[in-house]
């Protein structure tokens, strides 16, 4: 297990302001991250991404943004209530609890109790009990009189529920989609691994209609899950670090007929962050909803889910663009995911013509592009720091571009020099991030 990679990434994380512990000042909160200025940048880009390639380029997709707090019935219809549970075991020697189906994880801290047991003593662990992972608020104004409702598990439900309104407000027919993203809770047993296991995340999940046969349902579950994986490899996940893998009949969520992760793998092993759920009638017949197609026969339609966990890629992107060179960490981001897309530069901090005329060109890129701005120290400082943040150009305006009107452009990846006019560097940069 490489840990050590891990150990880097979080502290990079926190130097340059990708992610922090959630309310760090006050000793944190468990499973909980805050999303630093670079972390909410490369998060909005993934989001970005996701919602072009899935609503924006489709005419089979549309979008919808449900609200986080729901009618409690949706949770009881989905099943939620009764099956959205975790096997919970306790140990009986510190009362820290754990996952029962996570054997690594009860290992681990086995061997905490190692050295303080007598010989051929074992921990011993309580019997598994189910634990259900919604988090519960209350909402009212009078105090005693508040009703429970619960913090979404998933944000699917928010496409189920709206199912008609959809389907009668807009011109959708089946096959078609319904996109979402947002944030769901989860009272986690045991949150880890950084921002890959915690109690409050963001889903991109589409839930697609289709007719109720399985040969639909077979031929729309290879579509997606080919789909997806080819949306991971596109934004440049390596093809190697990559697989499918079919869920048992054991560990199958309660909704599914049929599942499929895809996992990444990381330093802490393959590990799933998206999930292609063959859901059938599921959750519309639950919610007693139905279709009428053009030929006026009804309906319940089958639903092919692909649920990717925006937190989790954005923790693989990062580990999988990190690389260690001779004399510099650089973050092989795409650029499409970049925080920042561009760096300039003026050489010098103290020459108020050159300053001048690299804040015109940071000016004028800003208006298409989020620009970094640095006059720091010298040029191999402000790369190395550029590098460690992934921003794949830097533009360096020299005395040579107030006479001739050309800057210094280098590549983030081959390190390599070229001089373009200042004139046509908007498109020459623009060209780049396609
Ligand atoms: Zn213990």
């Amino acid at each position: 297990m490489n840990v050590n990679k891990m150990e880097k990434i979080v502290a990079l994380c926190k130097r340059r302001g990708f992610i922090y512990p959630g309310s760090e000042i006050y000793g944190g909160l468990t499973g909980t991250w805050d999303y630093g200025p670079l972390g909410a940048l490369l998060k909005k880009n993934i989001k970005d991404q996701w919602w072009k390639a899935m609503v924006q380029l489709r005419d089979d997709v549309v979008g919808v943004d449900a609200a986080i707090m729901m009618n409690s019935t949706v949770w009881e219809r989905s099943g939620h209530l009764e099956a959205f549970t975790d096997p919970l075991v306790e140990c009986k020697i510190c009362h820290q609890r754990f996952r029962a189906d996570k054997k690594q994880d009860l290992e681990m801290h086995e061997k905490t109790h190692k050295e303080n047991l007598p010989a051929g003593r074992q921990v011993e662990w309580t019997a598994p009990q189910k634990f259900n992972l919604l988090v519960k608020a209350y909402l009212g104004i009078i105090e005693g009189q508040q009703s429970e409702i619960f913090l979404r598990g998933e944000i699917t439900q928010g496409a189920f529920v709206n199912f008609e309104n959809v389907v009668s407000s807009t011109r959708v027919k089946i096959p078609f989609g319904v996109a979402q993203i947002g944030k769901a809770f989860r009272n986690e047993i045991t949150p880890g691994n950084f921002i890959f296991r915690s109690r409050e995340f963001e889903q991109m999940e589409l839930e697609f209609f289709i007719k109720p046969t399985e040969a639909e349902g077979d031929k729309w579950f290879e579509y997606w899950k080919n789909e997806r994986i080819n949306w991971y490899q596109a934004l440049g996940i390596k093809k190697e670090k990559l697989r499918f893998r079919k869920h048992r009949d054991d560990e199958r969520a309660h909704y599914a007929k049929f599942a499929e992760d895809i996992e990444y793998e990381a330093p802490f092993g393959w590990s799933e962050f998206e999930g292609i759920h063959n859901r059938g009638d599921w959750d519309l017949s639950r919610h007693g909803l139905s279709y009428v197609d053009d030929d006026g026969k009804k309906f319940t339609p089958w639903v092919i889910e692909a649920s990717g966990g925006i937190d989790r890629s954005l923790l693989f992107f990062l580990l999988d663009a990190y690389h260690e060179e001779e004399k510099r960490v650089v973050l092989k981001l795409h650029p499409k995911l970049a925080p920042y897309k561009v760096a300039v530069f003026p050489l010098l901090a103290n020459k108020e013509n050159l300053v001048s005329e690299a804040r015109k060109i940071y000016q004028t890129l800003q208006q298409d592009m989020m620009v970094a701005w640095d006059d720091r120290g010298n040029i191999g400082k402000r790369y190395f720091a550029q590098d460690e943040a992934g921003t794949p150009f830097c533009v360096t305006v020299d005395f040579q571009s107030l006479e001739d009107k050309t800057v210094t452009i280098r590549d983030r990846d081959t390190a390599k020099q070229e001089r373009v006019e200042i004139a046509k560097l908007s498109k020459y940069l623009l060209d780049k991030l396609q």
